[in-house]
C-alpha cells in the first residue's frame, strides 16, 4: 500500500511512523509512506496556504489551490473510479465533521492499494476539497484537534497493522477489540480463544503470577482451555457492558454470551 500525506507540517511525521509495526511494514515493503509539504505547491513569495473566510468569521482557512496542485501529479484514478471501487484508492480529508473512523473502516482501507490523507489546519479546509477531490471525510473522534496530522498518523497505524504480513501473528489482529471475527468452532487451545466478535478484548496477564500481592486470576493458571475461553469471553462481555454498552448492540451475541450477560446483569442488580 502506498500512502500519501498532504500537510503543512511534514516534519510532524518524523517519529510517529518510524516505530514498531508501521516501521517494519515499510521496511518489508508492505507500505510506502510519502509526506508532501503543501507549501511547495504555492506560487507566491510567502508560500501562502491559507486565507480569510468568505462571509467573515474567525480564523483562517486552507486554500484549495495548493491541495489540488499537490494531488494532481500523484497519478490517481478518477474520483468516480475511486468511489465506485474500480480503483483501489481513497482520498481522505481529515475532519472533525467526518464519519467516525473505526476498526471496520481500517479493515476496509487495508484492502486498498493507495491512500491519500489530507490534513487540515486552522479553521479547516476550503469545502471544495471535500466536495470535489476527497472521496470521504474521516474524524478520529468527537473532539477538535488543531490539525489533521495526528488523525492521519492514527489512520496509517491502524491500517498498516492490518496489511497481510505486517503483524507476525495474524490471528492476533483478528481477535482484538472491535474485530468482527468470531471463531466458528470452539477452539482447541487457549491461544486462539474468543475472537472479540465486535466486543472489547479480554484482559491479558503475564508473569509474575503474583506481583506484590496482586495475583493473576486463578483460572488462567490451571491449563483448562475450555474454562479459560469461557472466562475470557465473560470478561470481554463484562468490560464491554461497563465501558462500551453501545458495542453490544452491533455485536454477534451467541446463546452462551446471552446467558453470561444475563448472569452479569443479575449480579449487578
Ligand atoms: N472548525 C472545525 C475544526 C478545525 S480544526 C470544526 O469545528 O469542525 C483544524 C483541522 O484539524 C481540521 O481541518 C481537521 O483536518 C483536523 N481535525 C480536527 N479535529 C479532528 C478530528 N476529530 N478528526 C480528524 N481531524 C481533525
Amino acid at each position: 500500500m502506498k500512502a500519501d500525506i498532504v500537510t503543512i507540517f511534514p516534519g510532524f511525521f518524523q517519529g510517529p511512523l518510524d516505530h514498531g509495526i508501521t516501521r517494519r511494514a515499510c521496511e518489508m515493503g508492505l507500505a510506502k509512506i510519502e509526506v508532501h509539504d503543501l507549501r511547495q505547491f504555492t506560487h507566491d513569495r510567502h508560500r501562502t496556504v491559507d486565507d480569510r473566510p468568505f462571509g467573515g468569521g474567525e480564523g483562517m482557512v486552507l486554500k484549495p489551490e495548493p491541495i489540488f496542485d499537490c494531488l494532481q501529479p500523484l497519478g490517481l484514478a478518477s474520483r468516480e473510479q475511486r468511489v465506485d471501487g474500480t480503483a483501489k484508492q481513497s482520498v481522505i480529508l481529515l475532519s472533525a465533521q467526518g464519519e467516525r473512523f473505526t476498526q471496520r473502516i481500517a479493515a476496509e482501507l487495508a484492502t486498498l492499494d493507495r491512500l491519500v490523507l489530507i490534513c487540515g489546519r486552522y479553521e479547516g479546509v476550503d469545502e471544495r476539497v471535500a466536495d470535489f477531490i476527497a472521496d470521504r471525510e474521516l474524524s478520529i473522534g468527537d473532539y477538535v484537534l488543531s490539525g489533521g496530522e495526528l488523525g492521519a498518523a492514527v489512520i496509517i497505524e491502524a491500517v498498516t497493522r492490518l496489511l497481510p504480513g505486517a503483524v507476525g501473528n495474524e490471528a492476533s489482529t483478528r481477535q482484538e477489540s472491535f474485530s468482527g471475527h468470531v471463531e466458528s468452532e470452539a477452539p482447541a487451545a487457549a491461544d486462539s480463544t474468543c475472537g472479540s466478535g465486535g466486543l472489547l478484548d479480554y484482559p491479558h496477564y503475564t508473569r509474575p503470577a503474583d506481583f506484590c500481592g496482586m495475583p493473576v486470576p486463578e483460572v488462567l493458571l490451571n491449563g483448562n482451555h475450555q474454562e479459560i475461553r469461557r472466562w475470557r469471553r465473560e470478561q470481554a462481555l463484562k468490560k464491554t457492558l461497563r465501558n462500551r454498552p453501545d458495542l453490544l448492540e452491533g455485536a454477534k451475541v451467541s446463546e452462551e454470551d446471552a446467558e453470561i450477560l444475563a448472569r452479569i446483569k443479575a449480579r449487578r442488580e
